[in-house]
């Protein structure tokens, strides 16, 4: 069985053919610039990607049609024709309450995932786009939803309330709902396979860390607390988003400025987190870079973000009482082993004791604690792809 997973964007169209049977990529890659000058990537796994310019892409249409003729190529492709598509799994940022796991997409879905675009404007007018481009070509191929929310839709009311007017979520919706799920889930999966443990008798926390980052608490493998909130804009500092934040500075600053809650809401998705501290870069290595040549700022900023996960690692240990494992995924979470160090240091008491050689490490499945460390420490490569495959491919069956 093979399933196209499609990850839909404004302008943008991130894809992946998987087998889930057995995880392998068949191919994957992205087209952008949809309604401008059309870019289009291909990579069939093994062999070089092919990158072209100017591809007619008006609409998302075309760019998934695109996808479809370079998946069935002669030369290039990896399958004989479309029939080898069994199923289509498509990414959507929010289901809002009404969806607590992957769903088949109905018309009836369809009109749900429509009510949540409101808590989620930019994206899921986008993922709505990609699911109906792929519908009108693929006619009789199932598709399934997989959220980002769905995952932390377990989370108890303590959690996920907010300190307001009861009535802005009866009737607004606003609660915390969370995202990365997917992210979440899987290494959640893979942590319980490399303990050879039951997941319902593991306490996890999670640490998606990258240009957005969350840390999640992972109880008997259901979300019980998570980082980010209503929006992604919540949680840790991130790339460019601030992260938690004092309500009462947004008018300070809005008066002060003179700005209006658009400009301030921009200037903490876009101008804070760590590049807003460093006056340097959203990214780490470059911060990392920086810090090295002295730059004080730059230093400050990889510190406050390593300081922000340690403070909720060690919250969440409280919220459920105990902790098994950590595991660190994403872009930094994978990579970096400095941060990695400094985020789990000086947490013995509560159990955790690193192996600073096993930690030498980049992009692998390892356990990074030492043999004695009561709490496991793991690295784990995300692979949403796959994740949103496989829930697709048990949906299908
Ligand atoms: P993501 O959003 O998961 O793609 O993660 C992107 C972030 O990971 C960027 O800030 C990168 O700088 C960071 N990253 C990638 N490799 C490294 C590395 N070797 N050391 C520190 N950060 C890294």
């Amino acid at each position: 069985m093979n399933v196209l997973v499609i990850n839909a964007g404004s302008s943008s169209l991130k894809y992946q053919l998987l087998n889930p049977a057995t995880g392998a990529l068949l191919a994957k890659g992205l087209c952008e610039r949809i309604g401008i000058d059309g870019k289009f990537t291909y990579k069939p796994e093994g062999k070089q990607a092919i990158k072209e310019a100017d591809v007619a892409m008006p609409t998302h249409s075309e760019a998934i049609q695109a996808v479809l003729n370079a998946l069935v190529d002669k030369d290039n492709g990896v399958i004989g024709s479309m029939k080898e598509i069994d199923a289509v799994g498509h990414r959507v940022v929010h289901g809002g309450e009404a969806f607590a796991s992957s769903v088949v997409i109905t018309d009836e879905v369809m009109k749900a995932i429509e009510e949540c675009n409101p808590l989620a404007p930019l994206h899921n007018p986008a993922n709505i786009i990609g699911i109906k481009a792929c519908q009108s070509l693929m006619p009789g191929v199932p598709m399934v939803a997989v959220f980002d929310t769905a995952f932390h839709q377990t989370m108890p009311p303590v959690a996920y309330t907010y300190a307001l007017p009861y009535e802005y979520y009866e009737k607004d919706k606003v609660r915390r709902y969370g995202f990365h799920g997917t992210s979440h889930k899987y290494v959640a999966g893979r942590a319980a396979e490399m303990l050879g443990k039951d997941i319902k008798d593991l306490k996890l926390i999670s640490c998606p860390l990258g240009n957005g980052s969350s840390v999640t608490a992972i109880d008997g493998g259901k979300s019980v607390d998570t980082s980010m909130g209503f929006t992604p804009l919540a949680g840790v500092p991130m790339g460019t988003r601030s992260g938690d934040l004092d309500a009462g500075i947004l008018e300070y600053l809005m008066g002060r400025y003179n700005m209006d809650i658009k400009e301030m809401v921009s200037i903490l998705n876009k101008k804070s987190g760590v590049f807003g501290v460093s006056g340097v870069s959203s990214d780490f290595r470059d911060l990392e870079n920086a810090g090295a040549e002295g730059n004080k700022r730059a230093d400050l900023a990889v510190d406050m973000f390593n300081y922000g996960v340690k403070k909720l690692i060690g919250s969440y240990a409280a919220a459920m009482g105990g902790v098994d494992a950590i595991i660190f995924t994403a872009g930094v979470g994978e990579n970096s082993a400095s941060q990695r160090l400094a985020i789990t240091s000086d947490l013995e008491f509560m159990g955790v004791k690193m192996d600073a050689e096993a930690n030498k490490v980049r992009g692998e499945e390892r356990v990074i604690s030492a043999a004695d460390s009561r709490v496991k420490v793991l690295l784990i490569p995300t692979n949403e792809e796959l994740m949103i495959a496989l829930d697709t491919a048990a949906l299908v069956k």
